[in-house]
């Protein structure tokens, strides 16, 4: 995360493990996501996961970002760069 971003994260006031649910653990999956909703720095910190996973299928993004689990990310790839669904 680059350090603009940094200062403004609410996820570095809370347990980053949060950030990392397991499989299927959707209740961790969601309260992440609210963090993310509140945070200052979601846009940036979206549009940095988004660069730097570059080109990733969702098997191959980790945590949430941006207020978007890895697979939303996958998805919003696909239509940034105009690839069918
Ligand atoms: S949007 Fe979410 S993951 Fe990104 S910096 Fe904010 S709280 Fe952390």
């Amino acid at each position: 995360m680059n350090p603009t971003i940094a200062l403004d994260a609410i996820c570095a006031q809370v347990d980053p493990e949060l950030f990392f649910p397991g499989r299927g653990d959707h209740a961790s999956s969601r309260r992440a996501k609210s963090i993310c909703a509140s945070c200052p720095a979601r846009r940036a910190c979206l549009a940095e996961a988004l660069a730097l996973e570059d080109g990733a299928d969702k098997s191959h993004r980790y945590g949430i970002r941006g207020g978007c689990t890895p697979r939303e990310r996958a998805a919003l790839a696909r239509v940034d760069l105009g690839s069918p669904a």
